[in-house]
């Protein structure tokens, strides 16, 4: 578990401002980042992994600030970037390598306790039986969850995970959301996860940040996650949505949605 702090973030690209002046802390909490394309959201996540360069503002892993890639920052993508032709084992163990020669001859160097992480986090994301097959024979759900055991294997104390579930079918991105969630709990890792669909980030999250043209909107907990916040977030559509779909939720939860849409 760590604490990510960020404090006046700005990222322009040219004339475009894609974050401006965002602050927030988290701290040992799964939160979801909210936000229609174009947002900010990957632009958000890269800073914080040093994959990009903030324009200003400065971010804090635990207080000390970050610079770089940093081995306690695991990172979850959208497309999972994996390598195809090998086995889920030796992408959980290898990270994405780009190609397959390089991640075998990896493999005999990795010790004792990385490969005990990586089943670890395999059995986590529950493909312990599925280890061995290659990743190319799997589905897109079972591909993002070796995605996910991968971003672990490294024993991060912050995992950031952009759209990890775009690509995936309703029933496959709720079931990889939920694996994802136990990930975070059993690992003992503060998560930051983007998601533009609101139906399924107010089934997981225990706070929810709203970006808008690079602006922070909302920083709420999950009784404060109104469909008013999400209709100004996105506009009316994703709203009913959020009501009609959200089964999980109780009788009295869902009148509330229904009340206030
Ligand atoms: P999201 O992930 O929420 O869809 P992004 O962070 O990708 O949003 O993008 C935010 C804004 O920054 C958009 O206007 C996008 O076009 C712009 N942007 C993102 N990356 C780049 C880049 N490498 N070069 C120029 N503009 C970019
Ligand atoms: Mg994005």
């Amino acid at each position: 578990m760590s604490t990510l702090t960020i404090e006046n973030l700005t990222k322009e690209y040219g004339d475009v401002t894609a974050l401006e002046d965002v602050s927030f802390e988290i701290d040992d909490e799964f939160v979801v980042l909210l936000g229609e394309s174009g947002a900010g959201k990957s632009t958000l996540l890269r800073c914080v992994n040093g994959l990009t360069e903030p324009t200003s503002g400065d971010i804090y892993l635990d207080g000390e600030a970050i610079s770089g890639s940093q081995p306690e920052v695991g990172m979850i993508f959208q497309q999972h970037n994996l390598v195809e032709g090998i086995s889920a084992y030796l992408n959980a163990l290898t990270g994405s390598l780009a190609d397959t020669s390089t991640a075998e001859s990896l493999f005999q160097r990795q010790d004792r306790e990385t490969k005990t992480r990586a089943l670890d986090a395999l059995e986590t994301v529950g493909l312990l039986d599925e280890a061995h097959q290659r990743v190319s024979e799997m589905s897109g759900g079972q591909q993002q969850r070796v995605g996910i055991a991968r971003g672990l294997v490294q024993n991060p104390s912050l995992v950031l995970a952009d759209e990890p579930v775009a690509s995936l079918d309703p029933s496959s991105a709720e079931s990889v959301m939920g694996y994802l969630k136990k990930a975070a709990t059993v690992h003992e890792v503060t998560a930051l996860v983007s998601l533009h669909q609101v139906n399924i980030a107010a089934h997981f999250g225990d706070r929810f940040l709203g970006l808008r043209e690079g602006r922070l909107m909302f920083d709420v907990g999950p009784d404060e996650l109104t469909p008013a916040l999400v209709d100004d977030l996105y506009g009316s559509v994703e709203t009913v949505a959020l009501a009609a779909t959200d089964t999980d939720q109780t009788g009295e939860e869902k009148q509330r949605l229904e009340v206030e849409v």
